[in-house]
């Protein structure tokens, strides 16, 4: 044990002094494929060797081939944050290891997931009353919740969604056989109501906050369609979900009472560490009838419905724990703060891409990502990209709208200052020079 307390010692002040000095690593990792493989042996040790071997090669092997998510100016896909709290609360959750597939093998943490979830619940201006569990991801929590679907309209043939709807449904629909329809978007890269063809449909998908652009598809027009058609409405608010933890922003969110499920990715904009996904439903019998399979060996004599039976995983981590934290530890006031002063920033971003001669703002921003294009070919935006990611300064990523190749700036890192944005924004008109 005197190890156990003066390597977490080291560990703990290991994470400590990674926090502080992120913002001067590269942001993305500056290394060929096989690089870091090449540095590592082939073959297991046979002597036990001690943890402080671990975190030396940690720093020295490990850590040249890290993409750095907690680095204020990573700005590429859905940028997150693990937060000290979320980092910590993770560290005691390994510690105490429960394996929540029964109640009574986790009573605390089964119970500590329900509420967190109602926390959250009234945190975003959710309806009360629904069923709330926690997946690791968006991906496995839309999979449930279309598993759902299916079992309740077992002769349906399709899940129906906009083309710009996460890849993760396109999964989901074929692992449970289903085939996708998509509906086409307006000009602001929301799903067409007007196109919308719910003919032997399972489920329909309605996203608020999509990966390219943070376009807001509108979801009481898809409810009102999908409820007189007798259609599951999921919501994939995996990204944008967070925001609404501020009223001004819960525009976005209207209709969402009447989804059947709705997912929240807490790893996302909820300073939650990888991973972490809420998953809602107003019908969480139906969530039950479609998961729940219990063997004889995990019969018990307590009438307390498990976790488990809401979706495909068995055994469970304690994830609420750190959910728990965050939520504890920030507060609705300071989660609020975050999300504004993401918006604000994103706004500066996009005020300075507009204000430039030579380019171009690409899609309207809901939240906090900014589409945008220098003037020129496809080909030398790409090179653009590339060449601004390899000064290590800042990472961004990109996305294709109307068929051209437009670059994304998304702010999400706890740790962004306008100085990092600026910076960011510095770096790429350099690199268009
Ligand atoms: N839905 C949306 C809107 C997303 O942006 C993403 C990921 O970026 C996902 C779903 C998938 O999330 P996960 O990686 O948790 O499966």
């Amino acid at each position: 044990m005197s190890d156990f307390r003066a390597d977490g010692h080291a560990a703990v002040d290991w994470a400590a002094d990674y926090l502080e000095r992120v913002r001067e690593l590269p942001v993305l990792a500056q290394v060929e494929r096989g690089d870091i493989r090449a540095r590592l042996p082939t073959s297991p040790p046979d002597r036990p060797e001690p943890f402080s071997a671990v975190l030396r090669d940690l720093d020295e092997v490990l850590l040249p081939g890290m993409t750095h998510w907690q680095h204020p100016r990573f700005f590429a896909y859905i940028a997150n944050t693990g937060s000290p709290p979320g980092i910590l609360a993770e560290l005691l959750a390994a510690t105490l290891n429960s394996v929540g597939f029964l109640w009574r093998t986790a009573p605390a943490s089964t119970e500590l997931e329900a509420v967190t979830l109602d926390w959250l619940a009234q945190l975003l201006g959710l309806p009360s009353g629904w069923h709330g569990h926690i997946e690791d991801t968006a991906s496995t929590s839309t999979l449930a919740a279309l598993a759902a679907a299916r079992h309740v309209r077992p002769d349906a043939r399709f899940v129906v969604c906009s083309e710009h709807t996460h890849s993760s449904i396109d999964k989901a629909a074929a692992l449970l056989g289903l085939e996708l329809r998509k509906t086409p978007a307006d000009d602001s890269f929301r799903l067409r109501v007007d196109e919308l063809d719910l003919t032997e449909a399972a489920a329909v998908v309605a996203t608020v906050g999509t990966t390219s652009t943070g376009s807001v598809d509108p979801v009481a027009a898809i409810a009102e369609r999908a409820c007189a058609e007798g259609v599951w409405l999921h919501v994939d608010a995996a990204y944008a979900g967070a925001a609404m933890v501020c009223p001004e922003l819960r525009w976005a969110f209207e209709g969402v009472e009447h989804a059947d499920s709705l997912v929240v990715n807490a790893h996302k904009w909820l300073l939650t560490p990888m991973d972490c996904s809420c998953l809602w439903s107003r019908r969480g019998d139906d969530l039950r009838a479609t998961h729940s399979l219990v063997p004889e060996y995990l019969r018990t004599p307590e009438d307390a419905a498990s976790l488990a039976d809401y979706g495909p995983a068995l055994g469970r981590r304690f994830r609420s724990l750190k959910l728990w934290a965050v939520l504890r530890c920030y507060g609705r006031d300071g989660l609020q703060a975050m999300i504004r002063e993401h918006l604000r920033l994103a706004e500066l971003f996009e005020g300075w891409v507009r204000d430039e001669p030579g380019w171009t703002l690409e899609a309207p921003r809901p939240f906090s990502i900014v589409c945008f294009r220098r003037e020129g070919s496809d080909d030398e935006n790409e090179a653009l990209l590339a060449r601004a990611n390899a000064t290590g300064e800042l990472f961004i990523s990109h996305t294709k709208l109307n068929g051209r190749y437009v670059l994304r700036l998304a702010i999400g890192n706890a740790g962004t200052t306008e100085d990092d944005v600026r910076r960011a924004w510095e770096v790429l008109r350099e690199c268009a020079r």
